[in-house]
């Protein structure tokens, strides 16, 4: 098979950091020439890319788990595409594949570092959610810090979005009562009747901590934060004793807020286990992850939604809409 290979591609880099909230200026759209490939490197077009609210942390100088995001470098993000050119021996034209290429059209990468998709079991998109990073984290936050037994309860935040649909989902599977938090009533409409939860707060409609605890009538066992602050600590004081808390994210910190437990002394009354993690440290573990939850997809089992942007010029407002909350279940931006 043979692909058309343009002269030239559109990337958008970073180029200026955050000081508060992301906006446009922050980033710029540029027109760059298609690169030779060295030995080894596969050229793809990108389908799509993913937004990810981790890419806010990249966008700013301050420390994390991983190193910033260089200026005037194309912005970082994950994507599958179609292999247009390879000069590895794993990869032919035409082949699909997830890889790391970034807020561009096209991008080289070494073979090595891409993974091959079989297009003919799912949409190729939901390999960037579901059955990709955000589904692996619900998969592992709940299987290896959650630990569920049936017949317990499980609160999720950010509950209609690309990792707590997938853990509500899990849960559910495990026979837990599963309990999300979510902003607004269409988002909280969608998380129970479509991905099936047993109930959703709407943590916007101003009484968190007691619709929670209404919802909770035999406490809770397992908190899979996403947000961290309100919701957090409206999840803690339903605990009963040696409740788990995976910390996946606390996205309602990432405009610099200080993100404090309230109400930490309940974790020594309560005995509980808090373990942040990061899913690309578990690499070891992807394998079977993504098969059983590609599997799940595919058996109908595991429902996704996806919020779609078109072009990549459409990608800072979109990402910009993540970080306000408008996206419902995984927001990506597709490009061809
Ligand atoms: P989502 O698809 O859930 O989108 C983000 C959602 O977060 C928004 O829709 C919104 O939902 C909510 N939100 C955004 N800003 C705020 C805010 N300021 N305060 C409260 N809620 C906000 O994103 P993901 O599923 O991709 O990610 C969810 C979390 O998981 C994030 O914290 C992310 O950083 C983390 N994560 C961590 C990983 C790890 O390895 N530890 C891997 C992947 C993700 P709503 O309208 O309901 O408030």
């Amino acid at each position: 098979m043979t692909l058309e290979i343009p002269a030239n591609y559109q990337r958008i880099v970073l180029a200026a950091r955050p000081r508060g909230p992301v906006v446009e200026e922050n980033f710029r759209l540029e027109t760059v020439a298609v690169p030779a490939l060295a030995e080894g490197e596969v050229l793809v077009r990108n389908h799509y890319l993913s937004l990810d609210p981790y890419m806010r942390g990249r966008m700013s100088a301050a420390k994390s788990y991983a190193s910033s995001q260089a200026l005037d470098h194309t912005m970082i993000g994950n994507t599958v595409g179609q292999v247009v050119a390879s000069r590895h021996a794993g990869y032919a034209v035409g082949d699909y594949a997830a890889g790391l290429l970034g807020w561009a059209e096209m991008g080289v990468a070494d073979g090595a570092a891409l993974r091959k998709l079989d297009v003919a079991a799912l949409p190729l998109s939901v390999y960037l959610g579901a059955a990709g990073m955000p589904g692996m984290a619900a998969w592992y936050g709940l299987n290896h810090i959650i630990l569920p037994k049936a017949g317990e309860t499980v609160v999720v935040s950010a509950a209609s979005g690309a990792v707590g649909s997938v853990v509500g989902q899990l849960a559910k599977l495990r026979g837990c009562r599963v309990v999300g938090i979510a902003g607004g009533p269409e988002k909280c409409a969608h998380v129970v009747d479509v991905l099936g939860f047993d109930a959703c707060i709407d943590y916007k409609a101003g009484q968190l901590e007691a619709d929670l605890a209404a919802a909770t009538p035999d406490g809770v066992d397992g908190i899979f934060e996403n947000v961290g602050g309100a919701t957090l600590e409206a999840a803690l004081a339903r605990t009963n004793a040696f409740a788990r808390i995976a910390l996946c994210g606390l996205i309602g910190g990432f405009n610099g807020q200080e993100m404090p437990i309230k109400n930490s002394r309940i974790l020594l009354i309560n005995r509980l286990s808090l373990r942040g993690f990061i899913v690309t440290e578990h690499m070891d573990l992807w394998p079977q992850g993504l098969q059983e939850l590609a599997q799940l997809v595919a058996d109908g089992k595991l429902k996704y939604h996806e919020s779609v942007a078109t072009g990549l010029a459409a990608a800072p407002r979109a990402f910009m809409g993540l970080l306000q909350g408008q996206n419902l279940g995984k927001q990506l931006v597709k490009l061809i």
